[in-house]
């Protein structure tokens, strides 16, 4: 051993949550020589929204290539846009292969995270209690099931579940299938249904723009080639990341004329797609494409035109034994009702308490809305950090790309803890103000301010979203400037 390595600090860290950002977490952190680390999760495999959702029809609507690790290309994608259940076995595959799953502990759920006495104090709902010098919330964004207050909702006597807990127990086939909500979950288990139960109705509320997108299968030669030759995943990936910073950088500007290209494509596809004009009008919003986050489909627009479907555009008046009542007095009956109603995205870590310097508790700090600098980092909450945190880039880009910079960047703060440098790092006051301060004020140019209701709002109407270019992104996850932490 060198000398070096003989000085560096053994730090004890803690993983909460093993999906896509757990599992990169504890490899990342093995590779750079971490030994003494855990994951925490709940739940009693790998995976994160990839274990959780199971809906039909689940995809990631960011193609396959672009969704994965930079350092694990998969030549075996099935098509441009995976199924769900091939990206959990991507996930648990690689969580294999890297020793991850040793390093998990299922079935525990993190209750609570204090900070005493320079360590984080660690504990679990069934009691277990842990130390860490550093925690690392790998949490997710959209996993707090957001249930509507509809009247009568619990009357109901058919099946009824929400769309990230599907009961599989439930048949489908020849019944009658209501679905409420017209995100990118309602979306894609539209296109799934359509053709296999009797009646198929989509509760919507507010239409939706859809973008055509792309999804055709690979075939076998071209996975081949993938295999063979790892320029040709590299070349595809190129391609859809020039796509994908393109579309980030339309999004954040919504006067610019690449976003204007895209809603002329979204207007082109319901006008060319949609026949009838009825279903036509229904269905086109009364707001700027990708205010909400966009839809992409390859099918939705036929799949709604399908003689077994129907869109409904009558408020849901309530929820009654038989069905659902619209507010036009109409009772739509059913045997399944689905709550494709998406997620408290405000939630992050909680309901865990996490209690930082001198108690400073996290749901104080986070009264208003989430904060975070960087979207990594709380003042007060010394060597705790966040992936895909509050007002970070989300959208309709791989959310695995920017996890694997946050982690990059998070690892260049813990090489401080580490080399002995500091034993508490934390964003400065003034540091985390000015950046919140100038995001939210960037954040209003967005299309995402233009006038639409979405989980990318917060409570103030502000888009609680990176404001700026990728590139921007790239540049200040290279590395941290210190001056805007307190190393102590
Ligand atoms: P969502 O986008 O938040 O959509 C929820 C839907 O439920 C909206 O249409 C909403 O209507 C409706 N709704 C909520 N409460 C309602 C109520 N009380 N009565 C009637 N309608 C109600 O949720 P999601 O579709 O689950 O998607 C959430 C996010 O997950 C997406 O934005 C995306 O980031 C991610 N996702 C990604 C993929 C992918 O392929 N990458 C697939 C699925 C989900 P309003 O619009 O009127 O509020």
């Amino acid at each position: 051993m060198t000398n070096q390595a003989q000085d560096k600090r053994d730090l004890r860290i803690v993983i909460i949550g093993g999906g896509m950002a757990g599992i990169l977490s504890a490899i990342k952190l093995r590779e750079a020589g971490y030994t003494d680390f855990i994951i925490y999760e709940k739940a009693g495999t790998l995976g994160g929204t990839w274990r959780a959702n199971t809906y039909p029809g689940l995809a990631c609507d960011v193609p396959a290539h672009l969704y994965t690790y930079s350092f694990e290309p998969n030549p075996n994608w099935s098509q441009v846009s995976a199924p769900g259940p091939e990206i959990r076995a991507y996930f648990e595959n690689v969580a294999k292969k890297y020793g991850v799953v040793e390093r998990v502990c299922f079935g525990e759920e993190v209750a609570s995270c204090e900070f005493i006495n320079e360590r984080w104090q660690i504990r679990t709902k069934s009691g277990r209690a842990d130390q860490a010098d550093v925690v690392i919330a790998a949490t997710g964004v959209l996993h707090h099931p957001n249930r509507p207050d509809l009247p009568g909702l619990t009357s109901f006597r058919g099946a009824c579940f929400h769309s990230a807990e599907w009961d599989h127990s439930v048949p489908l086939d020849g019944k009658r299938v209501g679905v409420i909500g017209t995100g990118s979950t309602a979306i894609q288990i539209t296109s799934a249904l359509v053709n296999r139960v009797a009646k198929f109705k989509l509760f919507q509320r507010t239409a939706q723009w859809v973008f055509k997108g792309e999804n055709r299968p690979y075939d076998a030669a071209e996975r081949a080639g993938f295999a063979k030759d790892p320029r040709k995943i590299q070349a595809v990936r190129a391609e859809l990341e020039a796509f994908f910073d393109t579309f980030s950088s339309a999004v954040i500007d919504a006067d610019s004329p690449k976003m204007r290209e895209i809603e002329a494509a979204c207007l082109a596809n319901l006008e060319q797609t949609v026949v009838d004009a009825e279903l036509r009008e229904k269905l086109r919003p009364n707001y700027r494409a990708a205010c909400k986050r966009l839809i992409f489909s390859p099918d939705f627009y036929e799949a709604i035109q399908h003689p077994n479907a129907e869109l409904i555009v009558s408020g849901i008046e309530a929820v009654e034994p038989a069905g659902v009542r619209t507010k036009d007095g109409v009772l739509h009956e059913l045997d399944v009702l689905v709550l494709a109603t998406g997620f408290r995205a405000d939630r992050f870590i909680r309901p865990a308490v996490v209690r930082g310097r001198g108690g400073v508790d996290l749901d104080t700090v986070w009264e208003d809305h989430p904060v975070a600098y960087l979207s990594i980092g709380i003042p007060d909450f010394p060597n705790f950090f966040m992936l895909n945190g509050p007002n970070g880039p989300v959208g309709n880009f791989s959310l695995i790309r920017i996890a694997e910079q946050q982690l990059h960047y998070i690892m260049q703060l813990l090489d401080k803890l580490r080399a002995g440098e500091c034993h508490e790092i934390s964003p400065r006051h003034s540091a985390a103000a000015a950046f919140e301060k100038a995001r939210a004020e960037a954040a209003k140019k967005s299309i995402w301010a233009t006038g639409c209701k979405s989980w990318y709002l917060d409570k103030h109407g502000v888009p609680a979203s990176w404001p700026w270019s990728a590139t921007r992104f790239d540049e200040e996850m290279a590395a941290p400037k210190f001056e805007a932490y307190d190393l102590m």
